[in-house]
């Protein structure tokens, strides 16, 4: 029998990925298989063409290791903690065996805690639950670390012009005043742009906080970590690293954790229930009611083994290659780039931008329609970022990973150009899709008679 936690090798990584990194070149070609190698879509002037999937910082594919890995523990799944068959105490270790492999994989200190959730919003909606005190936090964030602090009454201080005078302004902020926590993004979703953690923690202990990190869009690009950086608490979400199967973590001080009311009131979050009251187990269990997310966790935790078994560095070699290409080729064809610092020095690969005289879902519906381009528009649940940067009405993103290759930026660019100097060659409704639009959806989505019919989100993102 295969162990769920198998160790992956560096065999696993293709070896052109391999020697092109020991060459010192960043390789263009995906770094790891994913599930959704070579997956075409329907255009809507007919035929397939290949996916280009530019929406990682959305929701990332697959890694082909985590579907094998979780196919393999299907025939043993069980219920975990609670049952006594081979199977439940098989998926009892391999569970528990994830959680120590995500809290190695984000450098997490021995005494810290981790704590499986269903993605980053879970995460930090748990930890506002138990700050046990004021919270600072920024403008610039997504909706997921902003309105769990925002419903509490927190502090929020809006960015500054440059990254070095938002600093300052976080640091006056917590020294006028005693706050429990900074909390900031690890990196924007909207521009890829990276504050300096390390920085963060010490401003935030100089005085008395500590710092939490949204790592949802910081982890799928960078190793984290906490002991190195000194950042206390980390949220990220399995689906933005290679692991779609809706686990996400959140890992850090074990105190706070442990004070807090039961995230979840329910079985396995307790030790004792009487019928006058319940006596409540430590975390990560007071934070895990009912039966937790078995596959998710250890979707994470092989994602999180297939990135450690990288080459060191051969991530942000490939992803920055391909960040240069897009930048380059986004300022060939006149797009505007959204930035919130210029003086931000790392950025992972995700870019904003607008064109002048496109509405940014005509853009969007465009590519995907004639291209078989995916990208996102909208306003990324970071409203008000967005507005602060004069895009109310919203921005394309790009959002690159490990799958990313050169032939998806040039497909990008070449469209874009395209559309500049042409114009579509379809045509689209006020609502900006496609109109008509031929595309079936397949089987199991189960369109109404094979139309291309769209389920809408009642709130624009
Ligand atoms: N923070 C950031 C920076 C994000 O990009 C996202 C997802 N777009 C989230 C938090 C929320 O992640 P999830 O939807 O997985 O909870």
């Amino acid at each position: 029998m295969t162990s769920p936690l198998a160790l992956l090798s560096p065999a696993d990584v293709p070896s052109q990925a391999l020697a092109s990194s020991a060459a010192g070149q960043a390789p263009l070609a995906p770094l790891a298989p994913l599930a959704n190698a070579d997956q075409v879509v329907p255009l809507v002037q007919g035929g397939f063409s290949r996916w280009v999937n530019l929406d990682y910082a959305a929701s990332a594919p697959a890694l082909r290791a985590v579907a094998d890995q979780l196919g393999s523990v299907l025939p043993l799944y069980a219920s975990v903690h609670r049952g006594a068959s081979y199977a439940s105490e098989a998926c009892t270790a391999a569970y528990e065996a994830a959680r120590y492999e995500v809290a190695a994989f984000v450098g997490a200190r021995d005494d810290d805690v981790t704590i499986f959730t269903r993605n980053t919003t879970d995460a930090l909606n748990l930890l506002a639950s138990a700050v046990p005190g004021d919270v600072v936090y920024l403008d610039i964030e997504h909706h997921a670390n902003l309105l769990p602090w925002q419903a509490r009454g927190d502090r929020l201080v809006p960015a500054r012009a440059t990254l070095a005078e938002t600093l300052a302004a976080v640091e006056a902020e917590l020294a006028s005043r005693p706050a429990a926590l900074l909390t900031v993004t690890g990196a924007s979703n909207v521009t890829g742009e990276c504050p300096p953690l390390a920085q963060l923690a010490a401003i935030a202990h100089r005085h008395g906080a500590r710092l939490a990190v949204d790592g949802a869009q910081l982890v799928p690009h960078r190793r984290v970590d906490l002991r190195a950086t000194g950042a206390d608490y980390l949220a990220f979400s399995g689906h933005k690293v290679y692991a779609p199967f809706g686990a996400g973590a959140l890992i850090g001080r074990r105190d706070w954790l442990d004070a807090a009311p039961a995230y979840l009131a329910g079985g396995g979050a307790v030790r004792e229930v009487t019928a006058d009251g319940t006596r409540w187990a430590d975390a990560p269990a007071r934070h895990e009611a009912g039966t937790p997310n078995v596959l998710g966790a250890l979707a994470v935790a092989t994602a999180c083994r297939v990135i450690a078994a990288l080459p060191a560095g051969a991530l942000a070699a490939h992803e920055s290659a391909l960040l240069g290409r897009l930048d380059a080729g986004l300022a060939a064809v006149g797009a505007r780039v959204l930035r919130i610092w210029p003086d931000a020095a790392d950025r992972v690969p995700a870019v904003s931008f607008t064109i002048d005289g496109l509405p940014a879902a005509r853009v969007a519906a465009y590519l995907s329609a004639e291209h078989g381009i995916g990208v996102r528009d909208g306003r990324f649940c970071a409203h008000p970022l967005l507005g602060r940067l004069g895009c109310g009405d919203g921005a394309v993103r790009v959002s690159l990973g490990l799958g990313s290759q050169a032939d998806d930026v040039g497909r990008l660019i070449g469209a874009l150009a395209q559309l500049r100097d042409e114009g579509p060659r379809w045509t689209y409704g006020a609502d900006h899709r496609p109109t008509p639009d031929p595309r079936p959806l397949p089987a199991w989505a189960n369109a109404p008679s094979g139309t291309a019919e769209r389920v809408t989100s009642p709130c624009e993102q």
